[in-house]
């Protein structure tokens, strides 16, 4: 069955996710946080709890949000969904393949969405989200191949389906938002949970 060779793929991912991304999170938002222990997870449900890792060695666990949105979902508003109906405090956007019939995202430097038609595959989303904000870009692909990216904005309309994971780091972390006064924009503040 499909959905069955879906859900060992998206189960096979996650596993391999799960022992990359805690230490990769560290490296990249904070260096100087070296220990990863703190208190367990709150316990989810075993389907969210799909990208928990087995060790001794390992103390944070991460919870996974699995969702396949639907033709005429608007991919921003869904996301926004998701993060407020989660109390999602800080999530990192895992996968989100499928297709759109109209895209919309700021390409580098541009002040104004670009948008295009579609039908487009969407061959990359990566991203962070809470229920305060977001920061996320994305690729799409038109039937000649040819691939744009750039950052999300809102009118990325579904086509067939988008198959979303979410991993939910709330448990360990708070993305909140700062003004940079050197990039002038609101950046990126991972605040690590004290307890
Ligand atoms: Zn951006």
């Amino acid at each position: 069955m499909q959905h069955s060779l879906l859900s060992r793929f998206l189960i096979s991912k996650l596993l391999l996710l799960n022992f990359l991304i805690p230490s990769a999170v560290l490296l990249a938002a904070d260096v100087s946080t070296g220990c990863t222990d703190g208190k367990a997870a709150e316990l989810c449900s075993k389907k969210q709890n799909m990208g928990e890792r087995k060790g001794k060695s390992m103390s944070n666990k991460s919870k996974a949000i699995v969702e396949r949105l639907r033709p005429g979902d608007d991919f921003q508003q869904a996301l926004k969904r998701i993060a407020a109906e989660r109390k999602l405090k800080a999530g990192v956007i895992v996968s989100a393949v499928g297709s759109f019939k109209t895209a919309s995202m700021r390409f580098a430097g541009a002040d104004a969405a670009t948008e295009i038609q579609g039908p487009l595959e969407v061959v990359s989303a990566t991203g962070t989200i809470s229920e305060a904000s977001m920061h996320v870009h994305l690729s799409v692909s038109d039937s000649s191949g040819k691939t744009f990216g750039g950052h999300l904005m809102p009118g990325c309309k579904v086509f067939t389906t988008i198959e979303l994971v979410i991993l939910d780091l709330s448990d360990e972390w708070s993305f909140e938002r700062k003004k940079d006064e050197q990039t002038t924009y609101l950046e990126l503040e991972p605040v690590k949970n004290s307890n």
